[in-house]
């Protein structure tokens, strides 16, 4: 929209139009940061008990087979459409 009328305060519209802008791309950064957090889904393990075999551990996982057996498992459910 083109306002030819010389009495309209531009200067008020501009800074409107930047401040709108910035707000969406504020949001579209927010959002795409949210999207890739569910993507590569990076939520913290719980500690002290295997998240393969339910075993009590000092970390997230017994040993290096819980931890393949679980990453391997996620991996086919990410495939499968359930991760
Ligand atoms: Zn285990």
């Amino acid at each position: 929209m083109l306002c030819v009328r010389s009495d309209h305060d531009h200067d008020g519209v501009n800074g409107m139009t930047d401040i709108y802008d910035q707000a969406t791309a504020r949001e579209e950064q927010d959002r795409e940061l949210a999207l890739q957090n569910l993507r590569y889904s990076a939520k913290p393990l719980p500690q002290g008990v295997c998240n393969n075999c339910e075993a009590s551990c000092g970390g997230a996982f017994c040993d290096d087979d819980c931890r393949e057996d679980y990453e391997r498992r996620e991996r086919m459910n990410k495939i499968n459409g359930r991760g």
